[in-house]
């Protein structure tokens, strides 16, 4: 990928007459597979580069910036083990290898590596001493895991040339709310109809650049605009923004269906004001937590899937949808693309225990490694694809094998906007003095929460 800053798009965009509306946009399967990259960003990823473009002026997208925040806060020894922290920070992306072709990627995460004990030598079984993290974790004979390690890339000979989701050859229609057809030539009046474009009387055809700050303010768009490409492309307009519905639509009956019968019920301490009934914070244990901080590290595809692309997100439902609506054997890259994009997997490694929701994780990842004094090329597979299963990477979980990230030992306050904060006598105290609300007026409810409680997080 070459400089993001240089990276342009061409789009021919059609806009009504009054000069006031995006009635839609042609682009190529570039600009479409960056946009179908978005669904591939895990949440705290979204977080973090909007953060790092806009900074001051950086959207707040929900509780998840707070969320975000509060958990940048937390000191790593809040952790079970450092990496876990950086771990939730920079979500990995399991379409990194995919991504990394993109004609631009937003998705600056540094490219996951894997290291094995700095001990070349080393008698203790390698495959399940592999840490992701340069020297956080310790082999079971005691040094720490250094040496990196290479993963086999099984697409190393494809260059994105012949597209990264979609393929080079087609174009897409793609409307303001991110609603998208495949371009079939021949067929103009019926897709404009089926995308419901009526006002095209006296419209005008432009040209448009996106650049990189383009890509950005369509990336921010998608999560708080209604009109996202008009925003961008029609200047001084007054951006439509839109309130988020409060509360996601119904389950999928397919959640239903996959959550186990007795699946896990974290116990929250919620503090209620008496005489208003309102929700001041809430006291948790390291589950709950360890599942908050969690959701950071689920792809927005994740998320869709998970809601049955029936969140707050309108945009991004709609570009899930036309994903879902396109055939891809026509016009995806390979027949799984369209599987992977809708039902994401996370990396390997990043489910942690804590974890409600019916998510999948990939396979353990082909290592191998070459010891590096060696005259000839001498390499060693430590995951033979036939015994994957046996791989360890033990990023998160400590050399013990606990599967969470964070540790068990401390209570934790939660605000209603998701804010986590180590919780302390004092604090507690300080915040209903703040509110100036007697002791008198709070109740202490325990509350059990489950799968379908937690869909409304
Ligand atoms: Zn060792």
């Amino acid at each position: 990928m070459s400089d993001v800053m240089e990276v342009k798009f061409s789009l021919k965009v059609m806009i009504n007459k009054q000069k006031t509306k995006v009635l839609f946009a042609e682009a190529d399967s570039d600009f479409v597979d960056v946009l179908l990259s978005f669904l591939t960003l895990p949440l705290g990823t979204i977080v973090r580069i909007l953060e790092k473009h806009y900074g001051d002026e950086a959207p707040a997208i929900g509780s998840l910036t707070t969320l975000y925040k509060g958990l940048a806060n937390l000191d790593s020894d809040h952790f079970l083990v450092e990496s876990g922290k950086q771990m939730l920070l920079n979500p990995r992306n399991s379409f990194e290898t995919e991504c990394r072709k993109l004609k631009l990627n937003v998705d600056d995460t540094q490219p996951t590596k894997y290291f094995t004990c700095e001990n070349w030598n080393c008698s203790h079984l390698r495959i399940s001493n592999i840490g992701m993290y340069y020297g956080t974790i310790r082999c079971s004979c005691g040094k720490t895991l250094k040496n990196e390690i290479i993963r086999e890339s099984s697409q190393a000979d494809d260059n994105g040339d012949v597209g990264v989701f979609s393929i080079k050859t087609a174009s897409f229609i793609i409307c303001d709310d991110l609603r998208m057809v495949p371009n079939v030539a021949g067929s103009i009046m019926e897709t404009l109809g089926n995308l419901e474009i009526t006002d095209t009387l006296g419209a005008e055809l432009r040209d448009v650049t996106f650049g990189f700050n383009e890509i950005m303010d369509l990336l921010k768009g998608s999560f708080l605009s209604g009109t996202p490409l008009s925003d961008i492309i029609l200047d001084g307009r007054q951006s439509h923004s839109v309130k988020p519905k409060s509360e996601p639509g119904m389950l999928l009956h397919q959640i239903e269906k996959e959550a186990t019968i007795d699946s896990k019920k974290m116990i929250l301490k919620v503090m209620v004001r008496k005489s208003t009934n309102k929700l001041l914070f809430a006291q948790a244990e390291e589950d709950f937590v360890d599942f908050l901080f969690s959701l950071l590290t689920i792809p927005l595809g994740g998320v869709e899937c998970l809601l049955g692309s029936n969140t707050s997100l309108k945009n991004v439902d709609n570009l899930y949808t036309s994903l879902a609506n396109i055939n891809g054997d026509k016009y995806l890259k390979t027949k799984d693309t369209k599987t992977m994009l809708l039902k994401p997997k996370l990396p390997h490694g990043y489910i942690s225990k804590n974890q409600i929701f019916p998510l999948t994780e990939e396979s353990a990842p082909l290592l191998y490694y070459r010891e590096p004094n060696f005259h000839f090329d001498v390499t060693e597979y430590l995951s033979p694809s036939d015994q994957r299963s046996g791989i360890q990477v033990s990023s998160f979980k400590t050399p013990k094998g606990e599967g969470n990230y964070v540790d068990g030992s401390r209570m934790y306050m939660v605000t209603d906007d998701l804010t986590v904060t180590p919780l302390c006598m004092t604090s507690s105290l300080s915040i209903l003095n703040g509110l100036e609300i007697p002791l008198s007026d709070v109740k202490e409810l325990e509350i059990h929460i489950g799968l379908e409680e937690v869909i409304y997080v």
